[in-house]
């Protein structure tokens, strides 16, 4: 058998005719757990405030009917979130939705260059902002041709120069309802388009991935039928999603992980969330301990802080029953150091991207802790395939690059048809979707990421692509070529390294002087941090070389260098 197929029970129906803000905030579902009476949906961490599904719907109409006759928001009009996390950001995201609008959301640490590629890419109409990113939103608005007035302010209840949400959302409120709601005809959902979200995929700069209503409901009713909280035949005991539950909301929902599984599937499911706009680790345990909140949603670096930050004594962590893991691998140390800090909890990682709308596999219902090294179990309804080196389908047991098909599978990338091709493959009538992840999946199911192929770097679970790093560096005057690779750091999983052939002049000039040299080395990596947001700074360092390994076509060898790196930083 060369088609893996979940082995997790059959999917249910997926609603094609809804929209997302349909599916959480107005209908039922047989996978859906509904809130208890009087359990806030939304809770603001620093100041406590809480917002229930009445509040929720209210703002959304508001807001849709101020964005509809103030900014003419509709059809396909394309509004960019850069902004930490806030309470308000699903309001937005919804309100847009329900006026047939897609959202992009921006990476907050983007620099006004990062972020005007993003707005450009995908002709962002407006610009949802944080009264402390107005600068760089500014800047980016300019160069974009967004006029001031397009900057909303998601955070300050109004600001004598720019229009803040609040705002328009009492104004919203005040006049009679305009808009008319964007419905879809049966099957609409499965191409009307929500998000564009930024991955670079298996190689290049990051795209806008085109995401459609139906794959991230999917996504939501794949992961909520994996679990069965609905189901009566499930103990409570064993059930690892219970209405009333409290999960944290850190990581940042302009990342499909965030948004998804954290935002969506959370509400789906009945769990309160609670929003916090920035990773602080001691406040994560206060807000732990005050919300009594019983789901850590996390990537590695902050499950690492948890099983060995000597805080964490101080705190009572009890509430806490399950712990999730994703975006970038989590290491057999930190599974098992954390399982001895958190004896009895639910403790596991899953696996997927933002071509799937998030998961492809996650810990198993039933079992306690993800065991050494394994990012679960394919969730219901995915179908995948291990391609081998050789071009041939991997049986069990055998690597191979991990080829994915299911009803989470995104369209591509926008306006990128090469890309698309490459990375979106049409066989026999179905999508499957190259991950650029090479895998093994054991006979019981277990999928293990064993390697990644594509030249992807995951910092902290933010991608860093290698093209765009190289891209720029090329215009340092003293850089004649290079290749970024990712090597191995304890807390951010990954950094990236610029292995760099330096111009014959300043190769002269820095041979035999190691001063001279060390001083390039601090140029390009200035060059680099005053371009590019903070964690694709160049962390690894810069090591000179005197040519980059390219095979006879010229295509650069990255795996070489990758290797060269590794096999260097384990000797030192
Ligand atoms: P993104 O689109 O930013 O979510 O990045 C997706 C990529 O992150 C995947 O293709 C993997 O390379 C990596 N990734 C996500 N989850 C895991 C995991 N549990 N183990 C290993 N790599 C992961």
């Amino acid at each position: 058998m060369t088609d893996f197929v979940s082995c997790e029970g059959p999917l249910p129906h997926i609603p094609d005719d809804l929209s997302i803000p349909q599916f959480i905030l107005d209908s039922g579902h047989p996978a859906r757990l509904m809130h208890n009476e009087n359990q806030p949906w939304l809770i603001e961490d620093g100041t406590g405030k809480t917002m229930g599904l009445k509040e929720i719907r209210t703002k959304v109409d508001a807001l849709a009917n101020a964005l509809s006759s103030t900014y003419n928001v509709g059809e396909d009009t394309v509004v960019c979130i850069f902004a930490p996390n806030h309470i308000d950001t699903p309001i937005v995201i919804w309100a847009v939705h329900r006026l047939g609008g897609i959202i992009t959301a921006a990476n907050p640490m983007y620099t006004p260059e990062e972020l005007t590629h993003q707005v450009k890419l995908t002709q962002s109409h407006l610009l949802v902002t944080h009264s402390a990113l107005l600068k760089p939103a500014l800047a980016t608005a300019g160069e974009a041709g967004i006029p001031p007035e397009r900057v909303i302010l998601l955070d300050v209840p109004s600001h004598p120069q720019h229009t803040a949400l609040a705002d328009l959302e009492k104004a919203g409120l005040k006049s009679k309802t305009r808009y008319t709601e964007r419905r879809f005809k049966p099957g609409e959902a499965k191409t009307k388009l929500a998000f564009y979200s930024f991955s670079s995929g298996t190689t290049g700069k990051a795209k806008a991935v085109m995401i459609p209503h139906y794959s991230v409901i999917a996504n939501v009713i794949q992961f909520a039928t994996m679990y069965r909280g609905f189901d009566p035949n499930v103990p409570w005991e064993d059930k690892m999603f219970r209405s009333g539950d409290v999960t944290t909301c850190i990581l940042p929902l302009f990342h499909i992980y965030g948004l998804v599984l954290n935002l969506h599937f959370m509400l789906f499911s009945g769990i309160t969330l609670v929003v916090m706009p920035k990773f602080n680790f001691e406040e994560l345990l206060k807000s732990i301990v005050r919300f009594r909140i019983t789901h850590l949603i996390l990537v590695p670096p902050m499950l690492l802080l948890l099983c060995k930050h000597p805080i964490v004594k101080k705190y009572d962590l009890q509430p806490v029953r399950v712990i999730m893991s994703g975006a970038a691998p989590l290491s057999t140390e930190i599974i098992e150091q954390l399982a001895a800090v958190f004896p009895h909890r639910r403790i596991g990682q899953g696996y997927g991207m933002t071509e799937t709308s998030t998961a492809v596999s996650a810990l198993p219902r039933t079992e306690k802790v993800g065991f050494s090294g394994s990012a679960g179990k394919l969730l219901p309804g995915t179908v995948v395939r291990v391609v081998k080196a050789d071009g041939s389908l991997g049986k069990a047991g055998e690597r191979g690059e991990l080829v994915v098909s299911g009803p989470q599978v995104t369209l591509g990338y926008y306006k990128n048809e090469k890309a698309t091709k490459e990375t979106f493959l049409q066989i026999e009538g179905k999508c499957w979707v190259r991950t650029g992840d090479e895998v093994l999946i054991r006979e019981d199911g277990h999928v293990f990421i064993v390697d990644r192929i594509k030249e992807l770097i995951k910092v902290r679970g933010f991608q860093v692509a290698p093209a765009e790093l190289e891209g720029h560096l090329l215009g340092h005057p003293d850089v004649a070529d290079v290749c970024v690779v990712g090597v191995p750091d304890e807390y951010s999983g990954e950094v990236p390294l610029a292995y760099v052939v330096l111009q014959p002049q300043t190769a002269k000039r820095v041979k035999g002087d190691p001063n001279a040299a060390e001083s390039v080395k601090a140029a390009i990596k200035k060059y680099v941090a005053d371009a590019k947001a903070n964690y694709k700074q160049l962390a690894g360092g810069v090591e000179f070389i005197d040519q980059i390994p390219k095979n006879p076509s010229g295509k650069l060898l990255r795996k070489d260098l990758r290797a060269k790196a590794r096999a260097e930083r384990a000797v030192q």
